[in-house]
Protein backbone atom coordinates (compact mmCIF):
# COMPACT_ATOMS: atom_id res chain seq x y z
CA UNK A 1 0.00 0.00 0.00
CA UNK A 2 1.29 3.58 -0.94
CA UNK A 3 2.72 5.40 2.04
CA UNK A 4 -0.46 8.64 2.83
CA UNK A 5 0.96 11.56 1.70
CA UNK A 6 0.47 14.90 3.64
CA UNK A 7 -1.63 18.01 3.42
CA UNK A 8 0.81 21.15 4.16
CA UNK A 9 -1.66 24.14 4.34
CA UNK A 10 0.52 27.02 3.74
CA UNK A 11 0.56 30.45 4.51
CA UNK A 12 1.41 32.29 0.78
CA UNK A 13 1.07 35.88 3.05
CA UNK A 14 -0.31 39.08 1.11
CA UNK A 15 1.72 39.11 -2.48
CA UNK A 16 4.70 39.92 -2.59
CA UNK A 17 6.69 36.44 -2.56
CA UNK A 18 9.47 38.07 -1.06
CA UNK A 19 7.08 37.60 1.85
CA UNK A 20 6.70 34.34 2.10
CA UNK A 21 8.65 32.48 5.29
CA UNK A 22 11.56 30.00 4.27
CA UNK A 23 9.82 26.92 4.74
CA UNK A 24 6.39 28.37 2.58
CA UNK A 25 9.31 28.97 -0.32
CA UNK A 26 10.87 25.63 0.01
CA UNK A 27 7.73 23.32 0.05
CA UNK A 28 6.47 25.45 -2.83
CA UNK A 29 9.98 24.88 -4.55
CA UNK A 30 10.00 20.87 -3.87
CA UNK A 31 5.68 20.73 -4.52
CA UNK A 32 3.93 17.67 -6.82
CA UNK A 33 0.52 19.15 -6.89
CA UNK A 34 -0.16 22.75 -5.22
CA UNK A 35 -3.78 23.84 -4.34
CA UNK A 36 -4.56 27.28 -4.23
CA UNK A 37 -6.84 30.52 -3.60
CA UNK A 38 -7.56 33.09 -5.78
CA UNK A 39 -5.61 35.49 -3.59
CA UNK A 40 -2.51 34.06 -4.16
CA UNK A 41 -0.51 36.02 -6.25
CA UNK A 42 0.41 34.69 -9.26
CA UNK A 43 4.57 35.77 -8.53
CA UNK A 44 3.94 33.08 -5.74
CA UNK A 45 2.79 30.13 -7.38
CA UNK A 46 5.75 31.06 -10.06
CA UNK A 47 7.81 29.33 -7.93
CA UNK A 48 6.42 26.07 -7.93
CA UNK A 49 8.39 23.70 -10.09
CA UNK A 50 7.10 23.65 -13.95
CA UNK A 51 5.99 19.95 -13.49
CA UNK A 52 3.81 20.67 -10.45
CA UNK A 53 0.44 20.36 -11.02
CA UNK A 54 -1.58 23.41 -10.07
CA UNK A 55 -5.50 23.72 -8.99
CA UNK A 56 -7.12 26.31 -8.71
CA UNK A 57 -10.14 26.07 -6.01
CA UNK A 58 -10.83 30.44 -6.36
CA UNK A 59 -13.76 31.60 -5.28
CA UNK A 60 -15.58 32.90 -8.13
CA UNK A 61 -19.21 33.95 -9.05
CA UNK A 62 -18.60 33.97 -12.75
CA UNK A 63 -17.97 30.06 -12.52
CA UNK A 64 -18.42 26.85 -10.62
CA UNK A 65 -16.13 26.00 -7.93
CA UNK A 66 -15.50 23.70 -5.21
CA UNK A 67 -17.44 24.13 -2.50
CA UNK A 68 -15.37 23.70 1.28
CA UNK A 69 -16.42 20.03 1.63
CA UNK A 70 -15.56 19.53 -1.42
CA UNK A 71 -12.04 20.92 -1.20
CA UNK A 72 -11.58 19.19 2.33
CA UNK A 73 -12.34 16.09 0.30
CA UNK A 74 -9.82 16.82 -2.76
CA UNK A 75 -7.04 17.35 -0.22
CA UNK A 76 -7.77 13.96 1.88
CA UNK A 77 -8.09 11.84 -1.58
CA UNK A 78 -4.54 13.73 -3.19
CA UNK A 79 -2.90 12.45 -0.10
CA UNK A 80 -4.43 9.21 0.54
CA UNK A 81 -2.91 8.26 -3.01
CA UNK A 82 0.22 9.46 -1.97
CA UNK A 83 1.23 12.84 -3.02
CA UNK A 84 2.30 15.55 -0.59
CA UNK A 85 -0.24 18.72 -1.04
CA UNK A 86 1.08 21.69 -0.51
CA UNK A 87 -2.60 23.76 -0.39
CA UNK A 88 -1.68 27.93 -0.66
CA UNK A 89 -4.04 30.25 1.06
CA UNK A 90 -3.59 34.10 1.07
CA UNK A 91 -2.48 35.74 3.98
CA UNK A 92 -2.40 33.11 7.24
CA UNK A 93 -3.98 29.72 6.65
CA UNK A 94 -5.48 30.59 10.08
CA UNK A 95 -7.04 34.07 9.84
CA UNK A 96 -10.03 33.87 7.86
CA UNK A 97 -8.81 31.25 5.79
CA UNK A 98 -10.65 28.10 6.69
CA UNK A 99 -7.74 26.49 7.42
CA UNK A 100 -9.09 25.43 10.70
CA UNK A 101 -11.64 22.89 8.97
CA UNK A 102 -9.32 21.56 6.25
CA UNK A 103 -7.07 20.80 9.25
CA UNK A 104 -9.65 19.11 11.00
CA UNK A 105 -10.79 17.02 7.54
CA UNK A 106 -7.26 15.67 7.47
CA UNK A 107 -7.14 14.95 10.99
CA UNK A 108 -10.85 12.86 10.47
CA UNK A 109 -9.53 11.24 7.55
CA UNK A 110 -6.42 10.40 9.87
CA UNK A 111 -3.93 12.29 6.90
CA UNK A 112 -1.40 13.52 8.60
CA UNK A 113 -1.22 17.50 8.23
CA UNK A 114 1.12 20.44 9.06
CA UNK A 115 0.27 24.26 9.10
CA UNK A 116 2.73 26.87 7.92
CA UNK A 117 2.23 30.10 8.79
CA UNK A 118 2.44 33.27 6.56
CA UNK A 119 2.03 37.23 7.05
CA UNK A 120 -1.74 38.04 7.29
CA UNK A 121 -3.28 40.67 5.40
CA UNK A 122 -3.15 43.08 8.63
CA UNK A 123 0.38 42.77 8.88
CA UNK A 124 1.34 43.00 5.42
CA UNK A 125 -0.62 46.33 5.21
CA UNK A 126 0.62 47.50 8.40
CA UNK A 127 4.11 47.38 7.02
CA UNK A 128 3.29 48.94 4.00
CA UNK A 129 1.76 51.89 5.13
CA UNK A 130 3.72 52.25 8.22
CA UNK A 131 0.60 52.03 10.13
CA UNK A 132 1.62 50.59 13.43
CA UNK A 133 -1.38 48.51 14.91
CA UNK A 134 -0.19 49.24 18.48
CA UNK A 135 1.28 52.05 20.24
CA UNK A 136 2.44 52.92 23.62
CA UNK A 137 0.16 55.83 23.51
CA UNK A 138 -2.39 55.17 21.05
CA UNK A 139 -3.54 51.21 20.91
CA UNK A 140 -3.28 48.26 23.31
CA UNK A 141 -5.57 46.42 21.28
CA UNK A 142 -5.92 44.87 17.70
CA UNK A 143 -9.17 42.98 16.29
CA UNK A 144 -9.34 41.08 13.37
CA UNK A 145 -13.17 41.25 12.35
CA UNK A 146 -14.57 39.72 9.21
CA UNK A 147 -16.72 42.49 7.32
CA UNK A 148 -19.05 40.01 5.36
CA UNK A 149 -19.89 38.41 8.47
CA UNK A 150 -23.40 36.43 8.92
CA UNK A 151 -25.72 38.87 11.53
CA UNK A 152 -23.23 42.24 10.97
CA UNK A 153 -26.20 43.93 12.69
CA UNK A 154 -25.55 42.00 15.68
CA UNK A 155 -22.21 42.50 16.44
CA UNK A 156 -20.77 44.64 19.01
CA UNK A 157 -18.28 46.47 17.56
CA UNK A 158 -17.61 50.02 18.50
CA UNK A 159 -15.55 48.73 21.86
CA UNK A 160 -13.25 47.13 19.77
CA UNK A 161 -12.06 50.51 17.50
CA UNK A 162 -12.58 53.02 20.55
CA UNK A 163 -10.11 55.01 22.23
CA UNK A 164 -6.96 52.90 22.88
CA UNK A 165 -7.83 49.98 20.40
CA UNK A 166 -7.22 49.18 16.58
CA UNK A 167 -10.01 47.49 14.54
CA UNK A 168 -8.68 45.63 11.27
CA UNK A 169 -11.93 44.42 8.94
CA UNK A 170 -11.08 41.87 6.34
CA UNK A 171 -13.60 41.39 3.26
CA UNK A 172 -15.11 44.83 4.07
CA UNK A 173 -15.35 46.47 1.21
CA UNK A 174 -18.70 46.04 -0.26
CA UNK A 175 -19.96 46.44 3.50
CA UNK A 176 -18.09 49.50 4.19
CA UNK A 177 -21.04 51.58 4.32
CA UNK A 178 -23.07 49.40 6.92
CA UNK A 179 -20.02 48.92 8.86
CA UNK A 180 -19.36 52.68 9.33
CA UNK A 181 -23.33 53.30 9.54
CA UNK A 182 -23.10 50.37 12.50
CA UNK A 183 -20.05 51.66 14.03
CA UNK A 184 -21.04 54.76 14.77
CA UNK A 185 -24.74 54.09 15.89
CA UNK A 186 -22.70 52.33 18.12
CA UNK A 187 -21.68 55.32 19.66
CA UNK A 188 -18.21 55.78 17.66
CA UNK A 189 -16.95 59.25 16.43
CA UNK A 190 -17.82 60.20 12.93
CA UNK A 191 -14.15 61.78 13.18
CA UNK A 192 -12.43 58.59 13.67
CA UNK A 193 -9.58 58.31 11.64
CA UNK A 194 -9.75 55.47 9.02
CA UNK A 195 -7.30 53.67 6.33
CA UNK A 196 -7.95 51.59 3.69
CA UNK A 197 -5.19 49.60 2.00
CA UNK A 198 -6.09 47.94 -1.15
CA UNK A 199 -3.49 45.38 -2.52
CA UNK A 200 -1.38 45.73 0.04
CA UNK A 201 2.07 44.76 -0.92
CA UNK A 202 1.44 44.64 -4.64
CA UNK A 203 2.95 47.26 -6.97
CA UNK A 204 -0.67 48.49 -7.29
CA UNK A 205 -0.61 48.91 -3.69
CA UNK A 206 -3.28 52.09 -2.80
CA UNK A 207 -3.51 53.75 1.02
CA UNK A 208 -6.60 55.91 1.41
CA UNK A 209 -7.22 58.00 4.84
CA UNK A 210 -10.15 59.64 5.58
CA UNK A 211 -12.59 59.93 8.95
CA UNK A 212 -15.33 57.43 9.36
CA UNK A 213 -17.78 59.50 8.58
CA UNK A 214 -16.67 59.75 4.75
CA UNK A 215 -15.60 55.82 4.55
CA UNK A 216 -18.79 55.13 2.39
CA UNK A 217 -17.95 58.01 0.10
CA UNK A 218 -14.07 57.77 -0.14
CA UNK A 219 -14.92 53.53 -0.90
CA UNK A 220 -17.48 54.63 -3.72
CA UNK A 221 -15.45 57.57 -4.98
CA UNK A 222 -12.29 55.51 -5.24
CA UNK A 223 -13.59 52.01 -6.44
CA UNK A 224 -12.06 50.49 -3.92
CA UNK A 225 -11.56 46.70 -5.18
CA UNK A 226 -10.90 43.43 -3.21
CA UNK A 227 -8.62 42.54 -1.65
CA UNK A 228 -8.67 45.64 0.56
CA UNK A 229 -8.49 46.03 4.48
CA UNK A 230 -9.94 48.91 6.35
CA UNK A 231 -8.13 49.51 9.51
CA UNK A 232 -9.92 51.69 12.04
CA UNK A 233 -8.18 53.66 14.60
CA UNK A 234 -6.53 56.28 16.04
CA UNK A 235 -2.93 54.86 15.07
CA UNK A 236 -3.84 54.99 11.41
CA UNK A 237 -3.74 59.11 12.03
CA UNK A 238 -0.17 59.23 13.53
CA UNK A 239 2.25 61.64 11.83
CA UNK A 240 4.76 59.05 11.39
CA UNK A 241 2.11 57.07 9.08
CA UNK A 242 0.90 60.25 7.20
CA UNK A 243 4.08 61.19 6.97
CA UNK A 244 5.61 58.36 5.30
CA UNK A 245 2.57 58.33 3.10
CA UNK A 246 3.29 62.30 1.78
CA UNK A 247 7.07 61.28 1.28
CA UNK A 248 5.86 58.52 -1.09
CA UNK A 249 3.56 60.31 -2.94
CA UNK A 250 6.19 63.58 -2.98
CA UNK A 251 8.88 60.94 -4.46
N1 LIG B 1 -6.03 34.41 5.25
C1 LIG B 1 -5.98 35.76 4.75
C2 LIG B 1 -7.34 36.44 4.75
C3 LIG B 1 -8.34 35.82 3.80
S1 LIG B 1 -9.85 36.69 3.80
C4 LIG B 1 -4.96 36.56 5.55
O1 LIG B 1 -4.50 36.09 6.60
O2 LIG B 1 -4.62 37.68 5.11
C5 LIG B 1 -9.66 37.72 2.39
C6 LIG B 1 -9.49 39.16 2.80
O3 LIG B 1 -8.16 39.42 3.23
C7 LIG B 1 -9.71 40.16 1.67
O4 LIG B 1 -11.06 40.40 1.45
C8 LIG B 1 -8.99 41.38 2.21
O5 LIG B 1 -9.77 42.04 3.17
C9 LIG B 1 -7.81 40.75 2.94
N2 LIG B 1 -6.59 40.73 2.09
C10 LIG B 1 -5.93 39.66 1.65
N3 LIG B 1 -4.84 40.03 0.93
C11 LIG B 1 -4.82 41.38 0.93
C12 LIG B 1 -3.96 42.37 0.37
N4 LIG B 1 -2.89 42.03 -0.35
N5 LIG B 1 -4.27 43.68 0.58
C13 LIG B 1 -5.33 44.04 1.31
N6 LIG B 1 -6.18 43.15 1.86
C14 LIG B 1 -5.94 41.84 1.68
Amino acid sequence: MKKTGTVYLVGAGPGDPDLLTLRAARLLEHAELVVHDGLVDPAVLALAPPAAELVSVAKSRARHTLAQDQINALLVREARAGRDVVRLKGGDPLVFGRGGEEAEACRFAGVPVEIVPGISAANGAAAAAQITLTHRDASSVVSFVAGQCKGLAEQDWAGLADKGRTLVIYMGVKTAPQIAEKLMGDGLAPDMPVAVIENACRPEMRVLRGPLAALPDLVVRERVKSPALIVIGEVTAREDAVVAQLMETMA
